[in-house]
């Protein structure tokens, strides 16, 4: 077959930008020569439709050994003692909890996407939204934290099935334990989706979900560092309480519901090739040097955030408990839509965010998120988030200077290759 250039030249530009280039999307990180070698290998060839030993195709014993060791490693490095490695995202790891926990229409209470929290919790456009019944929590104006009490107020007033913490621009640690007794109190199902933070969680940075919460998602591809993709994880397995026998006439277990809830439920078959990455990629968090990494990331974020209110950028609850930070704009005069923009000209990639009680829509927005997952990734330290803010403070203050802009882009540039990519 003949090469695909122009397929093969795009990816040579993309890489140019990912090498040349600041990544501060709190959401992206750089994966590993090995997991990305595991996700582009022969694996993408095979069908597995099932569970190891339980598969509805021929073919499948190397599979089955490389899906249960993602098995087992996900379980070793989170402490649990079930894992789903089939999810194809995070979202999708969301939607089989969803079927396997709600009937439509149930009532589900989750963060609030335009406080923080993310499309799969409940949000209008998503099928959260649409199948069930979507009730919100957020955080307070002036301290920009939840309030664990209005979170009760909430849960006891509309009685959710299933109570949903976690978010994708949220900077603080979360009370799962507190969460569970709401939780407990309404007979709710407690969900953490840690998709942002799970890197940090997995090393003991953040407090452990699975002390407290029935059922824990992520994606593996963000502080994780593995191939995109999701999980879906328990400390303790229970009977299901919606009364679902099987065939037999016993009572289903939660891990049969959440199994099923994956396939046939939302998904077919599942992405070996994919699993195996993110079997190579629990590994690698097992390792001394992701805890070296990881450490790094909470520090580079606490230097980045600290450097930030020192000129006077308004963060929102004034600092990071995790790899993130949400930065309130209004003081300075200039949209989310215009900051990302600007950033974009100088080679610093960031996203435009809704910021809690944003008056802006969600194509401009007041704020932006930044994180330090993949500039970690690249070797930068503490030392270096000073020259970050710097080079943002400057950009964002010359937004209608294109020659200033194109000085701040060299710069950039120039100075990333002293971290390379791979
Ligand atoms: N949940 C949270 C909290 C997220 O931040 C994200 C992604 O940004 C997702 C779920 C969805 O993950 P994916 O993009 O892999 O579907």
């Amino acid at each position: 077959m003949k090469r695909d250039t122009a397929v093969f030249d795009l990816i040579n530009q993309e890489e140019k930008r990912q090498r040349e280039g600041i990544e501060l999307i709190a959401s992206e990180n750089f994966a590993s020569k090995q997991v990305m070698e595991a996700a582009g290998s022969v694996l993408t060839n095979k069908y597995a439709e099932g569970l190891p030993g339980k598969r509805y195709y021929g073919g499948c014993e190397v599979v089955d050994e490389i899906e249960t060791l993602a098995i087992e490693r996900a379980k070793e490095l989170f402490g649990a003692t079930w894992a789903n490695v089939q999810p194809h995202s995070g979202a999708q790891a969301n939607a089989a909890v969803f079927l396997a926990c709600l009937k439509a229409g149930d009532p589900i209470l989750g963060f609030d996407l335009s406080h923080g929290g993310h499309l799969t919790h409940g949000s209008p456009v998503n099928f959260s939204g649409k199948l069930y019944d979507p009730h919100f929590y957020g955080v307070e104006e002036e301290t920009g934290v939840i309030d664990y009490d209005k979170v009760e107020a909430k849960a006891l007033e509309v009685k959710p099935k299933l109570l949903i913490s976690g978010a994708s621009a949220y900077s603080r640690d979360w009370d799962y334990e507190r969460l569970r007794d709401i939780a407990d109190q309404v007979g709710a199902i407690l969900l953490a989706d840690v998709s942002h933070p799970s890197g940090l969680i997995a090393r003991g940075l953040l407090k452990d979900p699975l002390d407290h919460c029935h059922i824990v998602t992520t994606t593996t591809h963000k502080t994780l560092r593995g191939p995109r993709g999701g999980l879906i994880l328990m400390r303790e397995d229970f009977e299901n309480p919606f009364g679902i026998k099987t065939m037999k006439g016993e009572l289903r277990k939660m891990s049969s519901l959440l199994d099923g809830g994956v396939f046939p439920g939302t998904q077919g078959g599942p992405l070996e090739h994919i699993i195996a990455a993110k079997a190579v990629a629990f590994g690698e968090a097992l390792s001394d040097e992701y805890m070296t990494y990881i450490l790094q990331v909470k520090k580079n974020a606490q230097v980045l955030a600290e450097e930030f209110v020192k000129l006077d950028y308004n963060l929102i609850s004034g600092g990071t408990d995790n790899h993130l930070m949400l930065i309130d704009l209004r003081n300075k005069d200039i949209t989310g839509k215009v900051a990302e923009e600007t950033l974009g000209k100088v080679d610093i990639t960031i996203n435009k965010n809704m910021v809690p009680f944003d008056t802006r829509s969600p194509f401009v927005t007041s704020g932006m998120r930044i994180g330090t997952a993949a500039i970690t990734t690249r070797g930068l330290k503490e030392e270096d988030m000073l020259k970050i803010v710097s080079f943002i403070d400057s950009a964002l203050r010359s937004h209608d200077n294109e020659a200033k802009l194109q000085e701040i882009k060299s710069e950039v540039n120039e100075w990333m290759v002293g971290f390379p990519l791979y």
